[in-house]
């Protein structure tokens, strides 16, 4: 394996490439207190803006995460298993793009090796990574396949996320109990319905959705 450490990581102390500095994003945040009829000085709110750059730059860490990096390191040795290998029940936290506003659930990822594995634990750093962003649920279930497929070059990847929409639970429409669910195949998940199949049924996907 070549580890090729070309990577530009603009390093600053801030937010990813961020030009803001933290005094100025405070003085965004206190003008959108002041925007919903509030008194910035109140005392409950003193520490407001402070609290909320620190769980944005925390909501947004993604920004500063390539995530093809986690994919970087592959192994061979797994006595020939070309089989399904699913991780499923991923927490996934994410903003969407048009409201900002949170939307949350699940993510589900398989693949089929052709000779080389991950480790388990780099898919949740890669759903991570990019969910850590604003986001549309379709995009980031798009990269999160197309990433795995173009580093890891499997039989096959599936991603399927199923997520909660807080702007459409709470605002607009008001539809609480709905889920949104989206899916991206590759290879013999796309090509081969059998293998298709496998998979939702060990989701519990089956014609039934669940
Ligand atoms: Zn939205």
């Amino acid at each position: 394996m070549d580890t090729t450490t070309e990577m530009k990581n603009n390093s600053k102390e801030t937010n990813s490439s961020s030009q803001i500095t933290d005094e100025q994003a405070m003085e965004h945040v206190k003008g959108l207190i002041e925007f919903i009829g509030e008194d910035v000085d109140r005392e409950g709110l003193l520490k407001t803006p402070q609290r909320v750059i620190n769980a944005m730059r925390d909501h947004f860490a993604g920004y500063k995460d390539d995530p093809r990096k986690f994919l970087e390191r592959t192994f061979s040795e797994v006595e020939g298993y070309n089989e399904l290998v699913v991780v499923s029940d991923i927490e996934l936290h994410s903003h969407c793009e048009h409201h900002m506003v949170p939307f949350v659930g699940k993510a589900h990822v398989a693949y089929i090796p052709d000779g080389r594995v991950l480790g388990l634990s780099k898919i949740a750093r890669v759903v991570d990574a990019y969910a850590k962003r604003l986001q549309v649920q379709e995009k980031l279930t798009a990269q999160i396949a197309d990433a795995i497929q173009d580093e890891l070059q499997p039989q096959g990847v599936a991603v399927i996320l199923k997520c909660r929409h807080f702007c459409m639970c709470y605002r607009g429409v008001k539809k609480p109990e709905s889920w949104t669910t989206t899916s991206k195949l590759h290879g013999l998940f796309m090509n081969n319905p059998a293998t298709r199949m496998e998979l939702f049924t060990l989701l519990g996907m089956g014609a039934k959705n669940g």
